[in-house]
């Protein structure tokens, strides 16, 4: 169904570590139809829906998140890596596939009873994604929907996330 896109996503075997097989969008990025078409994916599908704010996981996720928002007419909400914030940040811990991290998210970022629309590369675990779901709520927020490009099925994030809100993933492994 999105073939173009599939053929553009490149399986990098064992990185970070070994036993990894690593979903490389860049080739997907770097075609400019294709890169519209991903936009593009997310954007018919939340067109309709309320969204006060997309909010985006660093650092592939800025990539979609950033010009969806864009298109939207929505704000933007950066979940960054430890440090990197400027400001008064609340701060969520998290398991990944490949280790452990922590997010952090400016505590103005969002405002009670916004609805937060929160988008990623990529699901395997869904630990990231949590903290964030965790990160939104912590501000007041209210999650529309967690969405990706990419879901790694056998990973079963959808399990955990789908308790915080729907999820919407568009090509599954
Ligand atoms: P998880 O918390 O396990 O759902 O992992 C999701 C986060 O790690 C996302 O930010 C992804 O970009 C990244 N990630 C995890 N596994 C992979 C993979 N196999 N290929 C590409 N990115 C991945």
């Amino acid at each position: 169904m999105y073939d173009e896109i599939e053929q553009r996503i490149r399986d990098v075997k064992d990185f970070p570590t070994k036993g990894i097989v690593f979903k490389d969008i860049t080739p997907a990025l770097g075609d400019g139809k294709t890169f519209a078409e991903i936009i593009n994916l997310f954007y018919e599908r939340f067109k309709n829906v309320k969204i006060d704010k997309v909010a985006v996981v660093e650092a592939r996720g800025f990539l979609l998140g950033a010009p969806l928002a864009h298109k939207l007419g929505c704000g933007l909400v950066l979940l960054r890596k430890p440090g990197k914030l400027p400001y008064e940040s609340y701060k969520e811990s998290y398991d990944l596939e490949y280790g452990s991290a922590m997010l952090e998210m400016h505590v103005d970022a969002v405002k009670k009873g916004e609805w937060v629309l929160l988008i990623d590369d990529v699901i395997a675990t869904g630990g990231t994604m949590e903290a964030a779901c965790k990160l939104v709520q912590k501000a007041g927020g209210e999650i529309v929907a967690s969405a990706f490009l990419i879901e790694l099925t056998f990973c079963k994030g959808r399990d955990i996330l789908e308790k915080y809100a729907p999820v919407e993933t568009f090509i599954k492994y």
